[in-house]
């Protein structure tokens, strides 16, 4: 990891500046600089480049981004068949470190508004899920955790081979798996309980937002788009049922902003269930008298109620068990299968790609 970093930064002094790339427009504007999509000279090519902003951190974290792109590009995905964003250059300019990308098209959070956030059809749902379970493949296998992925970083990839196709972008979060320096990662709609309640995380939490995304794609909304880190978690316990196991609210850092330790009241008949937990989620009520500063609580706006209902009756799909044709039904149960192993509590019980 420090020899691939080493590397970069001295290829980078090592770079000439050149007049290659002419910005045409803006594409995007994120938390780590600018992205502008340039006419590349030497190639005749459009690329997008991501123009990093001059400080010393968001450096650092860059040159980061680099080290673990060129390892999953060159290394794993030599041919470019996993759907993971292609980086074709780097350099410095005026000071800021740049990085370009093949230009690609749309982040699926701007085909879901197009789409009037109303869901896309099942088949599209499969496809796009399909290409970025392969580059979650590639990513756990080079041992990286992407760490931000969400419909935002994920951007259909306009290939002339492919009808329909997407990649993974956004690597300026991503880490090494044992070597994880942040607890603050993730955006909030996606972020895994592991993450949320400070406990180690793994490449597990990669799949804990990949089911939200699916979820999302489907149902055209976001599965838990808390207000709060709390509300968050309130949402996720509604909708999948149960709560993260014990002996992680045992370990983890965070637990007590959120839980209660009430001991196991009857130990003999609902351990044996499963039911019976040490910890009790504290109530809105607790939560607000702990800090009256900010509204922590969000107001609950769609989804919400169990999963499966979610999916088989979400309004816009107009669809209800009785009139769902067995094709959509089978279709449905799926999906709701699907979405159990990965929005799953326990990290070690969550599938893998
Ligand atoms: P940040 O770390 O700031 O979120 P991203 O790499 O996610 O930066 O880029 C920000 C936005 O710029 C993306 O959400 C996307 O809309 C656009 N973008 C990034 N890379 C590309 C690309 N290769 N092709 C087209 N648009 C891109
Ligand atoms: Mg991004």
């Amino acid at each position: 990891n420090s020899d691939l970093i080493l590397y970069v930064n001295l290829e980078l002094v090592n770079k000439k500046s050149s007049r290659r790339y002419v910005v045409q427009e803006m594409l995007g504007q994120g938390t780590f600089g600018q992205v502008a999509k340039c006419w590349d000279a030497e190639t005749n090519n459009y690329v997008a480049v991501k123009v990093i902003k001059n400080q010393p951190a968001f450096y650092q974290q860059a040159i980061m981004e680099v080290s673990l792109l060129r390892l999953l590009n060159e290394k794993f995905d030599p041919d470019d068949q996993h759907h993971i964003v292609r980086m074709l250059d780097f350099f410095l300019c005026q000071n800021h470190l740049c990085i370009a990308f093949e230009m690609l098209g749309n982040n699926l959070y701007e085909l879901l508004k197009r789409n009037s956030l109303r869901g896309l059809q099942m088949k599209y749902v499969r496809t796009f899920s399909r290409q970025i379970l392969d580059a979650l493949i590639i990513m756990k296998d080079a041992g990286i955790i992407h760490c931000d992925l969400k419909p935002e970083n994920i951007l259909i990839a306009s290939t002339v081979k492919t009808a329909a196709g997407v990649k993974v972008i956004d690597f300026g979060s991503a880490c090494m798996e044992g070597k994880t320096i942040y607890s603050y990662i993730q955006s909030r709609y996606y972020r895994s309980p592991e993450v949320l309640l400070g406990y180690p995380y793994t490449t597990a939490i990669d799949m804990w937002s990949f089911g939200c995304i699916v979820a999302e794609l489907y149902i055209g909304l976001p599965l838990f788009p808390g207000a709060s880190e709390y509300d968050v978690l309130c949402r996720m316990i509604e909708i999948i049922g149960g709560q993260p196991p014990d002996d992680l609210l045992r370990d983890a850092k965070n637990t007590g902003k959120f839980f209660k330790h009430v001991g196991s009241i009857f130990p003999s008949s609902e351990a044996r269930n499963g039911a019976s937990s040490a910890y009790r989620i504290l109530s809105e009520g607790e939560i607000e008298a702990r800090d009256s500063k900010k509204p922590k609580v969000g107001r609950w706006y769609f989804p919400r109620g169990r999963l499966d209902r979610l999916i088989y009756t979400y309004p816009w799909k107009n669809l209800s068990e009785e009139n769902l044709a067995e094709t959509e039904k089978a279709d449905c149960l799926a999906l709701v299968d699907f979405l159990r192993g990965l929005v799953e509590f326990d990290p070690n019980k969550r599938w893998s790609p």
